[in-house]
């Protein structure tokens, strides 16, 4: 009871309301969380709907962050769902952040994550993040100055043409369902400090193989956003990390990933 009643007086911000935010919403809003944003400026589109599972043929064309709200709100009216139709930046950021208690990020790309982190980092708003590749997806915690953050572990994106987007590499809609749901768990635990949130740990999931991996993060003490007091911190937009390479790329830098069980 003391568990509901504290999620009913929480806020979660969404980043997408696509593959990874769908099913993440849809659990936080039947687990009882009071209030929902989300922010998206797509609208529905069929090809999406294999894994966009807050979406129906219905609203085709729709702006998904209204059909979210449909839906989310007939699930449980007593979500109050926030929108942003608006694309996250940095001119925004910090208004459209401030006041959620967590951040869900389900963006699908390197300048977006880069952006949500620096911004949690800035407002002290702990980040439950996924990512999907191909048929595998990882799901880790970033709590500001309290463990490794999202540059601690991808200090450098990598090129464009080994980051593809989902409509370019193609996902099975069932991997960002179990990501979104873990991410949804995760979220639920910071929010009623329950368990061992995966702070400083990487949980990697391999739907062919049919395993879930954990490897643990290390703060970088070097890292350019999180080893900053969070004032000198400034938050910018990281466009140009989309932007082909002229040159050769460098080395993609990997996290700094020890397995600690199989
Ligand atoms: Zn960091």
């Amino acid at each position: 009871m003391a568990g509901q009643v504290k999620l009913l007086r929480s806020k979660v911000l969404l980043i997408g309301a696509g593959g990874l935010g769908s099913p993440a919403a849809m659990y936080l809003a039947a687990a009882g969380v009071g209030t929902l944003g989300i922010v998206d400026m797509d609208a529905v589109d069929a090809s999406n709907l294999q894994r966009q599972i807050l979406h129906s043929t219905e609203r085709i064309g729709e702006r998904k962050v209204d059909s979210a709200k449909k839906t989310l709100t007939s699930l449980n009216p007593d979500v109050n769902v926030l929108t942003y139709d608006v694309r996250l930046g940095a001119d925004n950021i910090l208004d459209i952040f401030s006041g959620y208690d967590l951040v869900v990020d389900g963006g699908d790309n390197f300048p977006t994550r880069y952006l949500v982190n620096d911004a949690s980092l800035k407002l002290g708003i702990p980040v439950v993040h996924g990512s999907i590749f191909r048929f595998e997806g990882q799901v880790s915690v970033y709590l500001p100055h309290r463990g490794p953050c999202y540059r601690c572990q991808v200090p450098e994106p990598p090129p464009p043409e080994l980051a593809p987007s989902c409509s370019e590499a193609g996902v099975l809609g069932v991997l960002p369902g179990i990501i979104g749901s873990l991410q949804a768990m995760e979220a639920i635990k910071v929010l009623l400090g329950i368990g061992e949130p995966l702070a400083g740990r990487l949980l990697a999931y391999d739907a062919l193989e049919g395993t879930f991996r954990t490897f643990r993060l290390n703060r970088d003490p070097q890292c350019p956003a999180c080893s900053l007091p969070k004032e000198q911190l400034v938050i910018e937009e990281y466009d140009q990390l989309c932007l082909p390479h002229p040159v050769a790329p460098p080395p993609v830098a990997m996290p700094v990933a020890v397995p600690v069980s199989a």
